[in-house]
């Protein structure tokens, strides 16, 4: 798969029996990221998109060629204290303390269509976080659409066990 063979696996990082999934390979490639954005386009071209969402940081580089090639829009989902303007936020539990993420209040209208982007699904915390924030702002969510997904912890199992669908470019076991 010419996606996940240009994605490196760095073991112990940033901890301890954590193999992490090092995308900066795939983008350092010629081909990698218009691979990406390519297979993302083919899927969404053609569907009823109005924004998308894209998670700080790596899904800012994912969704950022993806907006301009589909015609949208894109707002940044952030981490405290990054947005300048009026937003909303969301606590999540994390394995050890929590998180949170922050949208602008006026990136979304009541009723948009909305795509959420980021590189890597694992837990499921991140994307749900980012999920509530564009439901909080009255936005219908089409998909969550990640490069990489990792089966086994579970998040895909998590988000479509709350009804909401989810697409990635490759799996890691
Ligand atoms: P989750 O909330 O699903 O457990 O974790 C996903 C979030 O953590 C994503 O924003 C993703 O960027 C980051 N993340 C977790 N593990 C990895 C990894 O192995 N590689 C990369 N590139 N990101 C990771």
């Amino acid at each position: 798969m010419p996606i996940k063979s240009r994605i490196r696996t760095i073991p112990h990082f940033p901890k301890y029996g954590i193999q992490y999934r090092d995308i900066t390979t795939l983008l350092k490639d010629p081909l990698g990221l218009r691979l990406v954005v390519y297979e993302l386009f083919k899927r969404y071209t053609g569907q009823k998109i109005d924004k998308i969402a894209a998670i700080e940081s790596r899904g800012f580089i994912i969704a950022a060629p993806l907006a301009v090639q589909l015609g949208v829009g894109l707002v940044p989902i952030r981490k405290p204290g990054k947005l300048p303007g009026e937003k909303v936020g969301h606590d999540y539990q994390l394995e050890y303390g929590s998180d949170r993420l922050e949208l602008h209040s006026d990136a979304i209208e009541s009723g948009e269509k909305v795509l959420l982007v980021d590189d890597l699904l694992a837990t499921g915390g991140t994307a749900l976080a980012g999920i509530h924030l564009i439901e909080k702002l009255g936005g219908a969510l089409v998909e969550c659409a990640f490069v990489v997904d990792l089966p086994d912890v579970g998040g895909r199992r998590r988000l479509e066990g709350e009804g909401y669908s989810v697409f990635a470019l490759c799996e890691f076991e």
